[in-house]
């Protein structure tokens, strides 16, 4: 067996020790005598799987009682529609464009009220983080939405927006679980796990319950799009994605025997480091985000030549590096290096690197 170093943005890296067990559950679970994918949602076995998996996570970020966490389907994408439909109260929305991700959310927000954008880093590709502490915040507006880390181009809300004391809504998808987090903070976070925190087909959505309506602001929002049914229902009101929760909570009990998200932080920021240390000594590649934004998870960066930058790729790709091709949007290359990304996987890549100019100068 040879397990590569895979850099991929998402579906991404899972820590061994997880796949391994998973492996090992996977003809007979705790002596069920069956796999939990092929075990009933309405069973014991699997209600303690979800209950553990929400009580994981909720130590893991105290998360304080007057929040539901939810595990619910349709990707991130599918919130971007959810979050007005369920909380444009008076209509009005706020966004701060950082990326794709964020404009995606912006531009389907649009569909079903007034949606601002009330800052934006298009100007320079997305390679910041526009200055948010006094931002023309609508009297009406029912929330602040913010992507909190830009997946593509790497970037990261260090500090938080100045919302004037409206609610904050974050995208977390690239970054769940990677520090802490003060989840007071926010009224609404929320993630696909494919990025740090599990298999694609589960949406994470922790939500302050006084937020939640009784009935969605848009006419004939469909039942499943309601967070009052999916909270009514602890996350069982259909068939949830009961084995990518499953390995979600693994995922959790590894963070906890890992020390928790102050560790996990520690251990990012030392992989980051060496990553973003190699780029501004090199004189080949060079990161492509203001430093003072970068992101933990996130490293895009470039040769400054494209035919370079595809050779790289490739001789990497060969050398047991996987998916360092950047975003198709923006081309260059680009490293995630999620929680499960080792010390190790950095270190190699880095040295890969070295070589690889030494011998293109
Ligand atoms: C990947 C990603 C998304 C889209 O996730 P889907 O689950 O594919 O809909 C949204 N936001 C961020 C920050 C992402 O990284």
């Amino acid at each position: 067996m040879a397990r590569v170093y895979n850099f991929s943005a998402g579906p991404a890296v899972l820590p061994e020790e997880v796949l391994k067990e998973a492996a090992e559950e996977m003809l007979d679970y705790k002596g069920t005598g069956m796999s939990v994918m092929e075990m009933s949602h309405r069973s014991k076995a699997f209600q303690s799987i979800l209950d553990e998996a929400e009580q994981d996570i909720r130590d893991l970020m105290g998360i304080p009682s007057n929040y539901k966490v939810l595990f619910l389907q349709g990707g991130a994408s599918q919130q971007f529609a959810m979050i007005p439909m369920n909380f444009m109260k008076n209509g009005v929305a706020d966004y701060i464009i950082t990326g794709q991700w964020a404009k995606k959310a912006w531009q389907e927000a649009q569909k079903y009220g007034k949606a601002n954008a009330v800052a934006s880093s298009a100007d320079k590709t997305f390679s910041y983080i526009p200055d948010c502490s006094d931002l023309p915040i609508d009297d009406n507006a029912d929330y602040v939405y913010i992507c909190e880390n830009n997946t593509i181009y790497g970037t990261k809300f260090h500090t938080l927006p100045n919302t004037k004391g409206k609610t904050l809504i974050a995208d977390v998808s690239s970054c769940f679980l990677s520090e802490p987090v003060d989840v007071e903070k926010y009224g609404v976070i929320y993630g696909g796990v494919q990025k740090n925190v599990g298999p694609a087909g589960v949406v994470i959505a922790i939500i302050r319950e006084d937020l939640i309506p009784e009935k969605p602001y848009i006419e004939n929002t469909p039942t499943m799009l309601q967070y009052k049914t999916q909270a009514d229902a602890g996350s069982l009101y259909n068939t949830p994605p009961c084995y990518g929760i499953y390995i979600c909570g693994k995922v959790f009990k590894w963070i906890k025997k890992m020390g928790g998200l102050e560790a996990m932080k520690v251990h990012n920021e030392k992989k980051a480091k060496i990553l973003y240390d190699f780029l501004d000594s090199s004189k080949l590649f060079k990161g492509t985000v203001n430093p003072a934004d970068r992101s933990l998870m996130n490293v895009p960066f470039v040769t400054g030549n494209e035919e370079l930058d595809a050779k790289f790729v490739k001789e990497a790709k060969e050398a047991g590096f996987e998916n360092l091709k950047g975003h198709r949007t923006v081309g260059g290359m680009r490293a995630s290096i999620y929680n499960a990304m080792p010390i190790e996987g950095v270190e190699k890549l880095v040295a890969f690197m070295g070589e690889f100019e030494k011998a293109n100068s």
